[in-house]
């Protein structure tokens, strides 16, 4: 039973939202409140955490990501992992995550990406078993991955693809979702939706619910989405800042965490940073097709450019 005793007056409510209007009467705002009887501080920088919203209040133990990377590599290893998974745990709860999600995901989130879990547990699944959820990327990218494409293979372009990439051996075809798929003896029930950075932030914006409906017709065909951006997370925060049709990149983000969440069977998002790094890697994707699905495809791209440099990216929230 959870009760609310305000400390201000000693009265006591059974609903936070309850309580919450109550504060007026003692002109204080909730996040005044909080930080006056429930001050809590940085871990990192000592400072006060900032209030933004209740569940934040109580869940996070820094103002910034950085601050929670920066103290995992200064406090002691126990209580990093302690912290983590406790953590984790916080940010999964009542979010009914069935498998741990990719390394996308904790980005979007703001939260230590695989790399810490990697480097804590030995391996990302020994994480999510000590987390209590299932593991979904068991598997590590094909060796011959970044090698050269096989030329017999045929692709299958979607009769509305508007602006199809052009592939050495492909072939026009109503497809039920997804623009590309490989023909013949090559098709593994591997899908690609290619998405240009305007229709990204359409389809994951305002046309949500469309979207949704499509993967619902994945998920009953038993099939893979693999959604191949023409951009990188970066560069469509920074041309969001300048376009004069700003997206609601929280919203934007959100979406795509919730679709990890609810489809974590069939779909994953691949950030290409451009339209030729999308031609260079989705004949690679519908080649390899099934022996990808358990493969956090991003993670390794990012790996390949980047190196194992860690990576920073700040995302709206
Ligand atoms: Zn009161």
């Amino acid at each position: 039973m959870s009760e609310f005793v305000c400390r201000e007056c000693g009265k006591s409510f059974e609903k936070r939202r309850g309580f919450h209007a109550h504060l007026k009467a003692h002109s204080t705002s909730i996040g005044e409140y909080y930080v006056e009887h429930y001050a809590k501080r940085d871990l990192y920088t000592n400072e006060l955490l900032q209030f933004k919203n209740y569940d934040q209040y109580f869940t996070e133990d820094f103002n910034h990501v950085d601050n929670y990377l920066s103290w995992l590599k200064t406090t002691s290893p126990i209580k990093a992992k302690n912290h983590l998974i406790k953590y984790t745990r916080k940010r999964f709860e009542n979010k009914n995550v069935k498998f741990t999600p990719p390394d996308l995901y904790y980005m979007l989130a703001q939260m230590p990406n695989i790399d810490y879990y990697r480097k804590m547990w030995r391996s990302y699944s020994d994480f999510s078993k000590d987390l209590g959820v299932d593991s979904w990327f068991t598997e590590n990218l094909p060796k011959n991955f970044w090698e050269q494409n096989s030329k017999d293979m045929q692709i299958f372009v979607d009769t509305r693809e508007q602006k199809p990439l052009n592939f050495d051996n492909s072939m026009k075809n109503k497809l039920d979702f997804g623009d590309y798929t490989a023909a013949g003896e090559y098709y593994s029930k591997t899908f690609v939706d290619r998405k240009a950075q305007d229709d990204f932030r359409q389809t994951f914006g305002k046309d949500i619910e469309r979207f949704r409906r499509e993967m619902d017709r994945c998920v009953k065909f038993n099939s893979y989405m693999f959604i191949v951006v023409e951009s990188s997370i970066g560069k469509i925060e920074e041309d969001n800042k300048v376009s004069k049709f700003k997206s609601n990149l929280g919203y934007l983000w959100h979406n795509v965490r919730s679709l990890m969440i609810d489809y974590p069977e069939n779909i994953q998002f691949v950030f290409a940073y451009s339209r030729a790094g999308a031609k260079k890697i989705i004949p690679k994707i519908l080649y390899h097709g099934q022996d990808l699905w358990h493969v956090d495809v991003q993670y390794h791209l990012e790996k390949k450019v980047h190196g194992m440099a860690e990576r920073k990216t700040a995302v709206s929230k």
